[in-house]
This record gives structure tokens, C-alpha cells and sequence, in this order.
């Protein structure tokens, strides 16, 4: 028998990561029960997989106001809003907390499989919008469930789910036989068998972003300290290097986050990493002594390296998801209305404009892609957004629409314009008015100069502002 969609059910949050203990908080603001189902042993479940990491984004930055206001008759105090926490600090000082305060509201190593509409399949039109949802979910005891919602909250995050090593965005050929020797993390060098696994040893980075900015400046540490001589970093970009590919530096309105691709390009200029540009690729060959040679797709070889940190971004997982009614920019993978605002080939300077519950709505009433998932493929989440678009949800799943609509929040820019873009093409765009892109930042020479590709000559697109 169907359970009939009364507003009494609870709104099914999927993951208690900030973005889905941030939404319950705003749900019961606005006296709606959620349920949040985590998949992971405890509240901040992939946080906690790069705990070693520090925010870019201080205390004041990453905490909910909402949330704020349920934990303080906790007695709870708020760490100091000017200081950087580590990703562990963000899960025991705060998720941990705010997950207690919402009790049994919260269910830990509960998987959500897959999400419907109760009796409905994806191509049932009869009466589909009077169903509940129904919400199927795995336990750690591998026991199945299933459960009813009013609405459904996906704040699942993509942690899970990485991009691959191979430039056209498919596994490279070998790289999953190379398993044992590639990570798709920032490798925590405190970790005394993660340090000895690179101390010495000739390391690939490949990506651009922040995380891989993370990397190389971890590993040039570790070839500074006496325990890591001889550890050499060799970064792999598809991309030219120019004025931008740091980063906005100094000015990036977010510091730590500026000083991040700063510390980079230190460990370039310092040499102990090798910028290897214009590289897409294609395959990871495994040479008799076990190390692994880096194919490019325009037949390079690169000296073979005895490990590989893929930093390529992260992808959505929406398998579970699949019978519902989504409106998915083909592209990023994120809500159609907010991926224009987000899209890395048109926002390189990574300013995104206030965004709510209309941009993040489908065709199937109810349901909601939040936090790091609504963005997609697209890089440049930050928590502060989380927090804005489930505000502007909850109020609308309570029917205030006023409130809502109200969204205010303009993020901080990266200071990077016109370079971030993601690929090296001829088309050269004018920069827009807002004042948000500058031009098109100089290339720069760094390295050693034999291993910086021939695309670092050509000067890369203005990619953004284009909208
Ligand atoms: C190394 C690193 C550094 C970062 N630094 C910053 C920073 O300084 N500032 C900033 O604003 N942002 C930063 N971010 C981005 C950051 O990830 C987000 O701001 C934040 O973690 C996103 O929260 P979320 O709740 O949307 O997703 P997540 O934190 O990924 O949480 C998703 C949760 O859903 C759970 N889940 C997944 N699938 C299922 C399922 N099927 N069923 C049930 N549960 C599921 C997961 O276990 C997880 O607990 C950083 C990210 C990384 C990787």
C-alpha cells in the first residue's frame, strides 16, 4: 500500500555532509521533520576523508547560521570565525555537534540506492505528483529498507565518485591495472606510511585546481624535509601555463585560497616540480620495474614516475536518481537553471550570482540537487552556497516563497579571469563590464624549460564572461 504524500512525512535529506545537516537545521527552522541518511559511519563522512586538509575558508565562512542557532542551547561555541580549520576540525568541532543536536533525525550507514516516486516509474504520468516518494535504502548490515518523503533533499556530494587520469575524461588505457600505484586524493604526508610511500620518489600530479595546487605544495615540503630528499613532483596540465593557471593570488578575495596556487608555483620556481603543459593523457604503461610511463595523446612519452595523484575533479553519481525527472545541464551535470551561472568555460574568474530554490527546481516538483552535487562537474563550490541554496529550499518546500526568493548571497570572487577557462582554444572573448574579468593574463615560463610543452608558447582563450 502506498503511503499517501501528506505533508506529516519527512523530507529525506541524502547525506549528512555540511550541505544536508545545513538543510535539516533550515527544515526545522520551518517546523519540517527531516531525515537525513548518511551512508558513512559518522556525520561529515567524506570531510572526514581529507581531514589533514585546511580550508581555504575561515570559521565564519563554513558554519550555517541555521545551524548555529540549533546547536547553541547545546552550549556549543563557535571556534574563533577569523581562523582556517582543518577538514577534521569542520567534522568533530561542528558536523559532529550539529549531527547530535539533530539526534535520531540523523541515520548513519543508511545508503540511499535509489529514489521514486512511490508506484510511479520514471515515465508514469498518472497522478505522479500526489505520490510520495519513495526513498530505497542499504544499512551497514547490508539490510534493505525502504521509506516515504514529502520531498527529497540530495546533499550526497561527489567525493565518491573522481574524475579519471585520462584527458578525454575516460579512464586512461592502463590506468585501472594501475591502481596500486595512483591516488585520487590529496595523499596526507603526516600519515607516516603515506609519507614513505612518496618520500624520495618521483611523483605526477595531474589537475589544476586547488587540490592539486595541495598536492605539489605537500610534496615540495616533503622534498625540503630530511626524511624526503629526492622527491620530485611532476605536474601534468592540458592546459598552457599562464598568469591565471596559480590562481588569483593575492587577488583572490578568499586569501588562503589564492595562497594555495602561490605555493604551487613556489614549488616550481623552487624546482621540485616539473610543469609537463599541453598534455592530455592517454594512456599509464607499467614498466618492468613497476614504475609508470604517462602517454600523452599526442604521442609524447614522459619519464616514468613511481607514483600518480589524479586531481581532476569530481563527477555527480546520479544512478540512484535515475527515476526521477531531472532537468541536468548536458555539460556540467548540474540543474540546467544554475549551470550557465557556474560553468568553467564561460565564469573562469569563478564569481557565481545568488541562486535559490528556482534554479535548483526540475520537472519532478519536490526534489532538489544541493551543495557540492548541484554544481555538477563544475569546481568551484564553496559551503557558503550549500547553506544559501537549502535557506532558499526549505522555505520553499514550507511554501514561503518571499523568503525563498530572497537570495542575496554573491561569493567571493577568485581573482583569476580570463585563463581558468578549461581548454586552450583560437576563440578570444571581450571582457564584460562587471568588472569581474580582467584580460587575458600573460603566459608564464616556469620549470625546466625542456619539459614545458609547446602549447606554453600560445597564449590561452579569454574564457569567461561571455554570459
Ligand atoms: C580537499 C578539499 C578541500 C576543500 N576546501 C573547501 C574550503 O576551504 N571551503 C569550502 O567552502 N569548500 C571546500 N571544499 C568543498 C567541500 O567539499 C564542500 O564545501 C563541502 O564538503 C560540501 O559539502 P556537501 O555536504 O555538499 O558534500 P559532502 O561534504 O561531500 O557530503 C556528502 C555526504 O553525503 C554522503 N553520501 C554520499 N552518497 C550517499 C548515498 N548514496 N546515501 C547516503 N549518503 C551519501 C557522504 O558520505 C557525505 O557524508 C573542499 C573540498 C575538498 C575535497
Amino acid at each position: 500500500m502506498n503511503a499517501p504524500a501528506t505533508p506529516e512525512l519527512p523530507v529525506a535529506v541524502i547525506g549528512a555532509g555540511p550541505s544536508g545537516l545545513a538543510a535539516a537545521a533550515h527544515l526545522l527552522d520551518q517546523g519540517i521533520e527531516p531525515l537525513v541518511l548518511e551512508a558513512g559511519p559518522a556525520a561529515g563522512a567524506a570531510v572526514r576523508e581529507w581531514a589533514h586538509v585546511r580550508l581555504f575558508s575561515t570559521w565564519g565562512e563554513v558554519v550555517d547560521p541555521a545551524a548555529e542557532k540549533l546547536l547553541a542551547p547545546t552550549g556549543w561555541t563557535r571556534p574563533d570565525p577569523a581562523t582556517y580549520p582543518s577538514g577534521g576540525d569542520w567534522a568533530e568541532q561542528y558536523l559532529q555537534p550539529l549531527a547530535d543536536a539533530l539526534g535520531d533525525r540523523v541515520r548513519l550507514g543508511t545508503t540511499v540506492t535509489g529514489v521514486s516516486r512511490t508506484g510511479r516509474d520514471r515515465i508514469v504520468d498518472a497522478d505522479r505528483e500526489q505520490q510520495p516518494f519513495v526513498v530505497h535504502l542499504t544499512h551497514a548490515d547490508g539490510r534493505e529498507e525502504r521509506i516515504f518523503a514529502r520531498s527529497v533533499i540530495d546533499a550526497s556530494g561527489t567525493w565518491a565518485t573522481p574524475g579519471p587520469a585520462g584527458g578525454s575524461g575516460l579512464a586512461a588505457l592502463g590506468e585501472h591495472a594501475a591502481s596500486d600505484r595512483i591516488t585520487y586524493r590529496v595523499p596526507n604526508l603526516k600519515n607516516p606510511a603515506t609519507r614513505a610511500r612518496y618520500a624520495g620518489r618521483r611523483t605526477a600530479v595531474i589537475g589544476s585546481g586547488a587540490s592539486a595546487f595541495t598536492a605539489l605544495a605537500y610534496l615540495a615540503d616533503l622534498a625540503k624535509s630530511k626524511d624526503g630528499t629526492g622527491t620530485k613532483g611532476v605536474w601534468i596540465l592540458r592546459r598552457g601555463i599562464s598568469g591565471s593557471t596559480f590562481g588569483g593570488g593575492e587577488a583572490d578575495q578568499l586569501p588562503a585560497r589564492g595562497a594555495l596556487g602561490l605555493a604551487a608555483k613556489a614549488a616550481v620556481d623552487e624546482g621540485h616540480a616539473d610543469a609537463v603543459t599541453g598534455f592530455r593523457t592517454e594512456a599509464v604503461e607499467r614498466d618492468t620495474d613497476g614504475r609508470l610511463t604517462l602517454v600523452g595523446e599526442d604521442g609524447r612519452r614522459l619519464d616514468a614516475v613511481d607514483e600518480l595523484i589524479v586531481l581532476t575533479g569530481f563527477r555527480p553519481d546520479l544512478s540512484f536518481v535515475n527515476e526521477l525527472r531531472l532537468d541536468l545541464d548536458e555539460r556540467l551535470q548540474a540543474p540546467s537553471e544554475l549551470a550557465p551561472l557556474i560553468d568553467p568555460n564561460q565564469h573562469s574568474c569563478g564569481t557565481v550570482y545568488p541562486h535559490g530554490h528556482r534554479e535548483l527546481s526540475h520537472p519532478e516538483p519536490g526534489v532538489y540537487l544541493v551543495g557540492m552535487k548541484s554544481y555538477g562537474r563544475a569546481p568551484t563550490f564553496l559551503a557558503m552556497t550549500g547553506y544559501e541554496q537549502v535557506r532558499s529550499v526549505a522555505a520553499a518546500i514550507a511554501g514561503d516563497l518571499a523568503s525563498a526568493d530572497r537570495v542575496e548571497l554573491t561569493l567571493p570572487e577568485t581573482g583569476v579571469c580570463g585563463g581558468a577557462g578549461l581548454f586552450d582554444t583560437s576563440d578570444t572573448r571581450e571582457p564584460d563590464s562587471e568588472g569581474c574579468c580582467a584580460p587575458t593574463p600573460p603566459l608564464v615560463q616556469l620549470g625546466t624549460p625542456t619539459t614545458v610543452g609547446a602549447t606554453a608558447e600560445k597564449a590561452p582563450a579569454s574564457g569567461c564572461c561571455s554570459s
